[in-house]
């Protein structure tokens, strides 16, 4: 009796096995070269020119907007007047964060504005070299605190390429805002080395409409600008205490927010700047119910996406959604 054939030796079974390996090596070599070509044309082609812009209705002759955009776990505004844009914080410099400032900055036909970093953490300074990059600036100012960080320090190398001053902002100081006067309340001579408590908190003012722009701040120097103010240290002709609308410090952190800095500034309404589920569990409980108590309405980007303020000559509206 002879020994059984093992049919999966046969020569024909072998030269198809052979086949099937150099189909599956020939396949992988072709999808590498596709990934790589792909990641060789993104890196190549200024992309980012092509984004196209967001479809965002003019403003009105005579308002004044500003612009919390929905950047996730970070931030930035935009503030648009005749004559004048100015960009406050890039986000944290993800590549949907970055384009989305890019293809909402179009929208509103920006080129070459004033862009300001209130200060040198990630969240807020992430997306501000290629901002610079793609829009030419006019202006760029820095934060008295700095980081060694490459992201941060390429801020300053846009700024060089784009032929635009390097500025820094200290209390008192005011920036040149088309129809909206923007004034910086703090820091004064900053002496610490806490890059958040440093940070640049701005006062904007219309007609009849004032806003504040809380930064990143805790509530330790909420209470040293609150002194300065009621020393009137704060600036020329700063109305701390009526403020309409707040961007809300910190993106609602607990720290921040104190129910005496709400009740002294008179917010008619917040905005808190956050990303959805973030991991700091931004904005915090205690917060959102400071504000609620001390506040009007409150708007928040996570829930909204962007959300625009409309300020007329004494009057303001909300757009958001
Ligand atoms: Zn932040």
């Amino acid at each position: 009796m002879s020994a059984p054939k093992n049919v999966d030796r046969t020569p024909a079974y072998l030269a198809r096995e052979r086949r099937t390996k150099i189909v599956k090596r020939v396949r992988f070599i072709c999808i590498l070269f596709a990934v790589l070509a792909i990641a060789t044309v993104f890196a190549l082609l200024p992309y980012r020119r092509m984004l196209p812009p967001l479809p965002i209705e003019a403003r009105e002759a005579g308002t004044v907007r500003l612009h919390f955009l929905s950047v996730g776990q970070g931030d930035a505004t935009v503030i648009e007047s005749s004559g004048q844009c100015v960009v406050v914080d890039a986000g944290g410099g993800g590549f949907n964060e970055t384009n989305h400032i890019i293809r909402y900055l179009r929208g509103l036909h920006v080129s070459a504005p004033v862009f300001l970093t209130t200060h040198a953490e990630r969240d807020h300074y992430g997306g501000m070299a290629t901002l610079i990059q793609t829009f030419g600036a006019k202006a760029v100012y820095l934060p008295v605190l700095s980081s060694e960080d490459d992201g941060y320090l390429a801020i300053s190398e846009a700024a060089r390429a784009a032929d635009a001053p390097v500025l820094t902002l200290t209390r008192g100081d005011e920036i040149a805002g088309g129809d909206v006067r923007i004034v910086c309340v703090s820091p004064a001579e900053e002496t610490g080395t806490d890059k958040n408590a440093a940070s640049c908190v701005l006062y904007l003012e219309t007609e009849r409409v004032r806003v504040l722009l809380g930064a990143d701040i805790p509530a330790t120097r909420e209470r040293e600008i609150m002194q300065a103010a009621k020393d009137g240290e704060v600036g020329n002709s700063v109305e701390l205490d009526e403020i309409d609308i707040l961007r809300v410090s910190h993106h609602g952190s607990d720290s921040s927010s104190s129910e005496e800095w709400l009740e002294y500034l008179g917010a008619q309404v917040a905005v808190i700047s956050c990303g959805a589920g973030n991991r700091y569990a931004h904005p915090a409980a205690g917060t959102v119910e400071r504000l609620s108590s001390c506040v009007g309405d409150i708007y928040r980007t996570d829930e909204l996406g962007d959300i625009m303020a409309v300020i007329g000559r004494d009057s303001f509206r909300m757009i958001a959604g």
